[in-house]
């Protein structure tokens, strides 16, 4: 099997198998080939993965912040050096073509471990007078042993997003991959022990959604970040609030892209088609309504299907590809029972709509125009290369249309008038939000969710927030006045 993993797991320090655990099937989605067969953790590889990370993150935590690191730099630096074998291994993971593994998963991942690496050691507390000559300081303090449990579209970035904050902060991290992309995690675990992080720190352990609540619920857990679905954040929240654990929930969307008339066309559209069509639609913040106003509507539409129809779809490890199949069987099948929706409820099909005729999970783009608000193609996140066009008449009527969603995740406005930009910006209930641009989520800028999108930030300053909490020592340096 031509993507199969020395192990399934990788704790304190190693790869480690236990057959015990039900079987995970890892398939090619070009193919339907078979490419590694792995199992879930038992319970008692999760103890040890566990165990060994409250042991690695004590021995972590105590390291000097340019201790921790030079260990996340040489990491990104081994990531970087393996930039293809890494991309390769994604492609064959999720389907996603090489095109865009290349540029946009392994490297990515890298750009997070090199900004944190930089933070750390800029992190300081404070020093608060509190009057009288007394005060109080403040420590930034690791939480301890951290859980990130991954979807399956970008799964060696989310791995990295996770960890790299977690660990340049003084934390140690148990990961749970999607049990349906679980190779790439194994192999930044892998690279964190050969960039000289402590055995433990950072483990890999497979399963489904159980061996993830088996993670969310054991007491030596500080925080749980998970990506995933809208249903999925709503049963590790509540778990996670029994013990009163942190959380950081990156969850579904349905986000809004604004297209005004005086939009630049050719921009606009590249936009639309990056933010529905890049990693075959299977990406949290695609602006998967968009809006174009009744000006520029028909243009659009005609430019679209033209550019649209010339994506060249195909085999993912051609680096020509520009778009490849759907990660799984079971959600092609959920894209194609939202397109018969489509039609059904009366949305005009400009172009796509069908599986191709050859092996793999393969979608044609699609878009659907003369979308309206209450249609099931607006509402709810489809999760597949599926553009659906709505038009409008003002801008006052169009913020209160995109934000007409219990979803917060993004949202994007295109329009040559700048002050209209911000105004639209600000306007958005939507944690992140673009002008004259799409989908671009550098590590420098926090990322994350409003209202059913999420809770807390990946990325940026922000994420200090999410994995240390603060301490406040008070000093007294006055005799104690006790009443008694
Ligand atoms: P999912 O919710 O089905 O699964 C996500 C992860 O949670 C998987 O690893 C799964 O095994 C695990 N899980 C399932 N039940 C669990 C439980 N009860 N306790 C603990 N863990 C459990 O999501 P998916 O289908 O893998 O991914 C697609 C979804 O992820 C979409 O909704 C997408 O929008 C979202 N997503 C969000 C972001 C973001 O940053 N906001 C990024 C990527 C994907």
């Amino acid at each position: 099997m031509r993507a199969q993993p020395t192990a399934s797991h990788f704790i304190d320090g190693q790869y480690v198998e236990d057959t015990a655990g039900a079987p995970i099937e890892c398939v090619y989605a070009a193919t339907g080939e078979v490419i590694a067969r792995l199992h879930e953790a038992t319970p008692a590889l999760v103890d040890r993965a566990l165990a060994s990370a409250a042991r690695a993150q004590k021995e972590w935590a105590a390291l000097r912040p340019v201790e921790r690191a030079r260990v996340l730099h040489k990491a990104a630096e081994i990531i970087r050096s393996r930039n293809r074998e890494l991309s390769e291994l994604e492609t064959l993971d999720t389907g996603k073509p090489l095109q865009e593994t290349l540029v946009a998963d392994a490297s990515s991942g890298a750009d997070a471990l090199e900004y944190f690496a930089g933070f750390a050691p800029t992190v300081t507390g404070q020093t608060v007078p509190v009057g009288g000559g007394d005060f109080v300081y403040t420590i930034r303090e690791a939480l301890g042993v951290c859980v990130g449990i991954g979807a399956w579209n970008y799964p060696t970035q989310i791995a990295c997003w996770k960890a790299a904050p977690a660990l340049a902060f003084g934390n140690a991290m148990v990961f749970k991959p999607s049990e349906v992309t679980p190779l790439c995690a194994l192999k930044v675990a892998e690279i964190f022990i050969e960039a000289g992080a402590p055995a433990g720190l950072f483990n890999v352990v497979q399963g489904r959604g159980a061996v993830g609540a088996s993670l969310v619920t054991d007491p030596r857990v500080a925080k749980v970040s998970l990506t995933g679905s809208v249903p999925t954040g709503r049963k590790v929240y509540a778990a996670a609030a029994e013990g009163i654990r942190h959380v950081t929930m990156e969850l579904g969307g349905k986000s809004p892209l604004v297209v005004f008339d005086d939009a630049s066309l050719e921009d606009a559209i590249g936009a639309a088609m990056l933010g529905n069509f890049y990693s075959t639609g299977q990406i949290c913040s695609n602006g998967t309504r968009v809006f174009v106003q009744k000006g520029l509507k028909e243009r659009f539409l005609a430019r679209l299907k033209e550019r649209a129809e010339a994506i060249v779809i195909g085999e993912p490890l051609d680096e020509a590809t520009q778009m490849g199949p759907m990660v799984t069987e079971d959600q092609l099948s959920k894209v194609l029972s939202y397109i018969e929706k489509g039609k059904a409820e009366g949305a005009r099909l400009i172009t796509g709509g069908a599986r191709l005729d050859r092996a793999g999970n393969y979608l044609q783009p699609t878009v659907f125009a003369d979308v309206t608000d209450d249609m099931v193609i607006a509402r709810e996140e489809i999760f597949g290369p599926v553009m659906a066009i709505l038009d409008f008449d003002t801008e006052e009527e169009v913020i209160a249309r995109a934000n007409g969603t219990d979803f917060g995740l993004a949202a994007g406005v295109f329009t040559a008038d700048m002050a209209r930009g911000h105004r639209v910006a600000a306007a958005f209930e939507a944690g992140t939000c673009w002008i004259n641009a799409y989908n671009l989520t550098p590590v420098e800028a926090p990322f994350g969710g409003s209202k059913l999108s999420g809770v807390g930030r990946e990325n940026g300053h922000a994420a200090l927030e999410h994995y240390t909490q603060i301490k406040s020592v008070y000093v007294g340096m006055n005799p104690v006045d006790a009443p008694y």
